[in-house]
This record gives structure tokens, C-alpha cells and sequence, in this order.
């Protein structure tokens, strides 16, 4: 098998159905000390795993051992990769790197306790008021990944009794942040603000988070922000946005989606975003209101109850947050990167999905043909990440192909002529 899904697939973007036990926990009779014979967690879950496997399934972590810009080392092979969230090319940069160094060489490398506890520095405040600025909010608060941000602020809003309503396609962290929140979970067809609205209007006295990506992680498409603001504003609900993969990217000096879309503040009261992706570090955030930092302060778990970030990581975030501000160059090689990679796709007729985003995904359908053509590019020394159920909905398997500032004219060219060479599926039909 070839390169199958690493880190995009620790997502998962459908919520996976409850399993049931595959026996009853307790059968009347048998034998035990209370009568009960109780099922064994380990072998049910690796029955689950078998099932995966015979559906072709499974999934699997590979090792990288170098890597240096888009090129990655693996299984002693360099491979130029289209898979990373590293869109501006600054997780290598001296830059990040010479503060990240220069931190640890005085503070150490953990940051030793929980930001309430004594854990928040200097270098963690500075990052916060940076982050604040440059999305046009009044105060920032750090998590330590996106994961925890989107559960930790979804369960400090939300109660049982309360309506979330999402987007089908968004991230996984938001479904299960509503899930764990105990709120009642309704998810609207991809970027269908008027359905959106038809589900907030069966509960019109219900208090209402209505969350969406701003940038949508495996299609690479936009929601309708503004449609959504005004939804939002009409029927008294809060709007979230998770801007993973539109912070840096997009807007004016990559403020993001939610600056794109020209939204303030009132409009879009919860904004995160993480440091992973564009930011080539690692960590995220929550911007908005003073008070609602301060009631987060007070009430998001994951914040309160997990270690702050390593200082020297914070302080190389605020690295790169300089550099997406200022770098305006890194976006427009980006933007030229898409469009190069666009304009071939086309006249290849591949499969192309509606995005003018870094995330090009080709639409394959068949989860068995995603993993195929991610075998055939790695062969050609390419590593393009296979995106297959329950990440994606099923018939919706695909290859999803990642631009970066860090990819030149000739690499874009490479990627095109392997997918030339590919193997066309019977049937296949273009988007
Ligand atoms: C990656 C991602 C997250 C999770 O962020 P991590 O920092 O990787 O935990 C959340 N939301 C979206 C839309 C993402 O793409």
C-alpha cells in the first residue's frame, strides 16, 4: 500500500456512527462472580479494526525522517510532497527557528504548568496581543491545538438544551465539541445558508451557536460568512468561524476568511484559528470580545486544565505571525502556484473540485481509486495524501493536493505531469 493518510487523517470529518457491542454487555447465566459475563473492550475494538481493514479501510502512520521545505525523507526515498498545511513555507524558516532557539536557550522547553498555574510567559502575552490585532479582535486566548480550542470554547457556550448548527463537511473537532457540550447537534447540506436558517427556526427559543469552517479542510471551498452573519443576526444566534485554513492565507495581510469576507467583530464573535497550518508552528486560539476571552478564561476547560504551550514555541509563532503579515509575497507565489496548478488540471480534465484555496482536491470517488493514484504519485516520487470515509463522506474519496509558498514553478509542473500519467478510471467523470 502506498502513502495512505497520515496526519490529515487524524480527522474525522463524518461523525462515526455509535458501534454498537457486537454482544450483549451481560448475558443472564453465565458464568462470574455476579452472574454476568462482561464484554472484553480490547477485542471488541479490534474487531472493529478487522472490519476496517476488510473494507480496505484502514489507515496507518508513516515515518518521515527528513524534512526540508516541500521535499520529505520516507522509507529512504526523498519525495517532493503536496500534502502538508504549511502554506506560506514557514514551519523552516531561520526566523521561527532562531526564536524558537533563542527562547529555550533561556526559558527552557516546557512551559511547566497551566497558564492559570504559573505557565503563561511573556512570550505566550505577546502572542496573544499579536493574534488580537491582526484578526481586528479585542483579546486573544491560547489552547494547546486547534482540537482542544473548538472543544474547550463549544463546551464553555453550551449546554444541554442548546442548538449548534453546522455545516456537513465541518471539522471534526467542531461536531464532537457540540457532541460533548451536550447541546442538540443539527448539520445543514454543505454551505446552505437557507437551510441553516430552516434548522435554526425549528428551535427559535433555543440559545444558538451556528459554527462553520471558514475554509473548509478537505474541499477547500469557503462558507457564505456574510449570508451566514445575517442569518446569524436575524434569528439572535452567535456565528463561530474555525479559520484553520483561511488565517494567513487569505484577507488583507492574511487576516483571514472572516477579514475577507470584510466581518467584524459583532458579526463574528468567536473566531479561531490555529498556528499549525499556515503558521508553521503548532497551538491555536480563540479571538473575540474582552468579556468572551475573560469568560473563557473562567470556563473553557482544555484551557484551564492543560499545560500552556512551550514558551519558545509561542515565541516562534509570533515569528511567523510578523512574517504572514508582512510576506505579502509568500501569498501571491501561492495564489500563482494555484492557478498554475488550476489551469493544468483543467486542460487535463481532471477531476477538480470548485476551490481557489492551497487545498485542490481531485475528486476520485472510490476510495480503492483515491489510494490507487496516491500509490502511482509516490512512485513517481510525489507524496499526494488519499482522503477516504468516514474523513470524507463515502463515494467522495480523493486525492487532496496542498500548495505552498514553498513549491516552485517546476514542482507544480511535476505534480501535473504525474497525474497526466495516471491511469484514467473507467467512467470517470470531471466535476
Ligand atoms: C486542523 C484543524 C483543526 C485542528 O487543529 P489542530 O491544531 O491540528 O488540533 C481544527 N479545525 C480545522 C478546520 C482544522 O483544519
Amino acid at each position: 500500500m502506498g502513502w495512505g493518510e497520515g496526519e490529515a487523517l487524524a480527522l474525522t470529518m463524518t461523525i462515526e456512527q455509535p458501534r454498537a457491542p457486537l454482544t450483549p454487555n451481560r448475558s443472564p447465566g453465565s458464568a462470574g462472580g455476579t452472574g454476568a459475563k462482561r464484554v472484553d473492550l480490547l477485542q471488541r475494538l479490534a474487531t472493529h479494526t478487522s472490519e476496517r481493514a476488510a473494507a480496505g479501510l484502514l489507515r496507518r502512520t508513516r515515518t518521515i525522517d527528513h524534512a526540508e521545505g516541500p521535499w520529505l525523507e520516507v522509507d529512504g526515498r526523498r519525495l517532493l510532497a503536496f500534502c502538508s498545511n504549511d502554506y506560506l513555507g514557514l514551519a523552516g524558516h531561520p526566523q521561527l527557528i532562531a526564536a524558537f532557539k533563542r527562547v529555550a536557550d533561556d526559558e527552557g522547553v516546557g512551559s511547566t504548568a497551566a497558564h492559570l498555574v504559573c505557565g503563561h510567559r511573556r512570550e505566550h502575552a505577546m502572542l496573544e496581543e499579536a493574534l488580537a490585532e491582526w484578526t481586528g479582535r479585542e483579546r486573544a486566548l491560547l489552547f494547546s491545538t486547534g482540537y482542544m480550542a473548538n472543544l474547550g470554547a463549544m463546551q464553555a457556550l453550551l449546554g444541554r438544551g442548546d442548538l449548534c448548527v453546522q455545516d456537513r463537511l465541518n471539522h471534526a473537532c467542531l461536531l464532537d465539541g457540540a457532541t460533548l457540550a451536550g447541546a442538540t447537534l443539527k448539520r445543514y447540506p454543505h454551505g446552505d445558508a437557507a437551510a441553516a436558517a430552516r434548522q435554526l427556526a425549528v428551535e427559535p427559543g433555543a440559545a444558538a451557536l451556528l459554527a462553520t469552517d471558514g475554509v473548509f479542510s478537505m474541499d477547500g471551498d469557503r462558507a457564505p460568512l456574510r449570508e451566514l452573519a445575517t442569518l446569524c443576526r436575524h434569528e439572535g444566534a452567535t456565528l463561530m468561524v474555525d479559520d484553520a485554513h483561511g488565517l494567513g492565507v487569505l484577507g488583507p495581510d492574511g487576516a483571514g476568511s472572516v477579514a475577507e469576507a470584510g466581518l467584524g467583530m459583532r458579526e463574528v464573535p468567536v473566531l479561531m484559528a490555529t498556528l499549525g497550518k499556515a503558521l508553521g508552528t503548532h497551538g491555536a486560539f480563540v479571538a473575540g470580545p474582552a468579556t468572551l476571552i475573560e469568560d473563557l478564561t473562567q470556563f473553557a476547560r482544555t484551557f484551564v486544565y492543560s499545560t500552556a504551550m512551550p514558551p519558545a514555541l509561542a515565541a516562534a509563532a509570533l515569528a511567523a505571525v510578523r512574517l504572514a503579515r508582512t510576506d505579502g509575497w509568500r501569498r501571491e507565489k501561492l495564489a500563482a502556484s494555484i492557478a498554475r496548478f488550476r489551469q493544468g488540471a483543467a486542460r487535463l480534465d481532471l477531476p477538480l473540485a470548485p476551490s481557489d484555496t492551497p487545498i485542490q482536491p481531485l475528486l476520485l470517488g472510490d476510495a480503492a481509486a483515491a489510494l490507487a493514484a496516491a500509490t502511482a504519485l509516490e512512485e513517481r516520487g510525489l507524496l499526494v495524501t488519499a482522503i477516504r470515509p468516514p474523513t470524507v463522506p463515502v463515494g467522495q474519496a480523493r486525492l487532496r493536493v496542498t500548495l505552498s509558498a514553498a513549491h516552485e514553478e517546476e514542482h507544480v509542473d511535476r505534480l501535473l505531469d504525474a497525474l497526466a500519467a495516471l491511469p484514467r478510471a473507467h467512467g470517470q467523470a470531471p466535476v
